[in-house]
Order: C-alpha cells, then structure tokens, then sequence
C-alpha cells in the first residue's frame, strides 16, 4: 500500500522547505499524495500542485486554520479547498492580521526576559513566510539563547510560556464553515491538542461534527498507539473520517520527515478514498 502525507508546511509559512522542495522530499520519501496545509494561507499551493504534476506527486490543496476552543487553541485541517474562494483569501486575510499585531509583542516580552533580538531580525529571517512561533523560535536558536526549537517553545514560547501572546483567533464554527464555503473537507488537527480541555474528547467531536466537521486527524507523528486507537474509535462511532499526517516543517521538527514522522509514521492511500467521495458528492 502507497504511503500518504496529509500534513506538511512549506516556506509559504513556517516551515523551511519551498513548496517545490517539499513535494521532492515526499517524492524520495515514497509518498504517493501530499496535502500541502500551511497556517492561515494559500500562497504555496499554486507551486506545490506545479511540482507535483511534473514529479507525478497528487497534492492536495490544503490549509491549516487555528481557532480558539473554550480557552484551548485547536488546529483545523482543510483539504480539497478551492484556493480561489473569494471569502476564504479575504477571512485568511484577517488571520494574518491578527499575527502581525502579536509577533512584535512577543518580541518585545523576550526582550525583557533577556533575549537581545528585534523584530527586524524575524521579519529578515521569514522573508515572504506568514510569520509564526517556529520562526521566532529559530532566530533564538541562531543567536544562542537556546539549544533547539523545541526549548525556545518549553522556555518561552509555548501556551502559557512566559514569552507567549495570545493572538484573536476565529471561532471552532468559523473556522470549520470557512473550510465548507471553500468547499473543503474540515479535520481535527493532531486531536492530542483536545486533552488541554475538561471536556471528554467524545463531546468536543460531537460539538466540531455541529459545526460541520467530517475528520479526525488520528494518525499523527506525536500520538501513541493508545491515543490512535482512541480516536479511530470516536471516529468510526461518530461517522467522522480518519486522516493522517506528519505535520513535516523541516527545520523547525528536525526529527520529523514527510510520510515517516519520526520513523513509524504510516497513512495509508486508501484513507484518501472516502475524502475523495465525500467531495465528489458535494458536486465538486
Ligand atoms: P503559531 O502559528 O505562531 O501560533 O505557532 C504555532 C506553530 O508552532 C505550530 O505550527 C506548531 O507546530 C509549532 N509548535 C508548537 N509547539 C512546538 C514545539 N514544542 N516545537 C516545535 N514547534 C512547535
Ligand atoms: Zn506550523
Ligand atoms: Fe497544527
Ligand atoms: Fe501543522
């Protein structure tokens, strides 16, 4: 069975690997289909589908929306999005927004925690990127203030960290109905995010499914055989999709690769069949 990849990052956002580079490390990978799911835009989409003809990789045109859940931040997938939708460029639009309002802040509270680093030097490090944590994260590393991503992200950039800025984030409801209204398939990002939260995960599903979700991401690089477990039975109890990806940012997860995760990672194609199903039935 082919191997799929319904999670990567380009340099569109924040990983490191240009939409072309992505698609020709997927291709060495062995994986037969990439969704290419960058945070809050589409800009990498045009070249990733352009690469994937020509290397006879199928890339989906896929987006990753943040949205606020009670107080816990959850991540939604969009796949099979028509990157044209007038609605969806001018809402990601505003997305952005709201991240070019936190970034400077969050500059500016290393600055007092010690870290000599400006927004300039961020801005410099991105280029054309929209700019989010992994970035700030990396330019903390090059200057020697911490010794990888993921201890810029325990010491001060993560959820709660003392570096951290909470950004406006749209709704669950949002987030999912501007997905469908760009004819997309909405799915629950490495649903491990939901243990933040004191409701069961069976409830959360249940309110998202409301909403208009039809996935769950439940093969995820990070989850356990346990947690895969669980949520493939939510979903089959739910009627809900199961999906799966690696979340490959390059640089940023250094450990993890495209279609492997961390080594064990497996999604297979056949999972991609009822997707395409479902969006066939809703005419497009
Ligand atoms: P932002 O979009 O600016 O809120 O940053 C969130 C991004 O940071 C997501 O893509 C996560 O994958 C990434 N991230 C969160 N925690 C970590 C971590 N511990 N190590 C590396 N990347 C992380
Ligand atoms: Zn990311
Ligand atoms: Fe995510
Ligand atoms: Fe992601």
């Amino acid at each position: 069975m082919a191997r799929i990849d319904l999670h990567a990052h380009t340099t569109a956002s924040d990983g490191s690997l240009s939409p072309e580079d992505l698609v020709r490390h997927a291709k060495r990978q062995g994986v037969s289909a990439l969704a290419v799911t960058d945070h809050d835009t589409v800009a990498g989409l045009s070249r990733a589908l352009a690469e994937g003809e020509r290397l006879g990789v199928e890339i989906i045109p896929g987006i990753e929306i943040s949205c606020l859940y009670e107080d816990v931040e959850l991540h939604i997938l969009g796949y099979f999005i028509n990157k044209e939708e007038p609605l969806l460029e001018h809402t990601l639009a505003t997305y952005r927004a709201s991240r070019e309002d936190r970034n400077p802040r969050i500059v500016q509270r290393l600055r007092e925690l010690g870290c000599e680093l400006t927004y300039e030097e961020v801005k410099a490090f991105a280029g054309a990127a929209i700019i989010g944590r992994p970035h700030i994260a990396q330019v903390l590393l090059h200057k020697g203030y911490v010794k990888s991503v993921a201890e810029a992200f325990d010491r001060f950039l993560g959820d709660g960290g003392p570096a951290y800025v909470a950004r406006v984030l749209p709704t669950p409801a949002e987030a999912i109905g501007l997905i469908r209204q760009a004819g997309g398939v909405p799915v629950l990002a490495h649903p491990v995010y939901t243990s933040r939260l004191k409701e069961p995960f069976d409830q959360v599903c249940a309110t998202l499914k409301a909403f208009g979700l039809l996935g769950l991401e439940t093969i995820y690089s990070s989850h356990t055989q346990q947690q895969t477990d669980r949520y493939r039975t939510v979903a089959r109890e739910q009627g809900l999709l199961v999906t799966g990806g690696s979340d490959f940012h390059g640089d940023s997860k250094p450990n993890i690769l495209a279609g492997t995760g961390y080594g064990n990672l497996a999604v297979p194609a056949d999972l991609l069949e009822p997707m395409r199903a479902l969006v066939k039935d809703r005419g497009r």
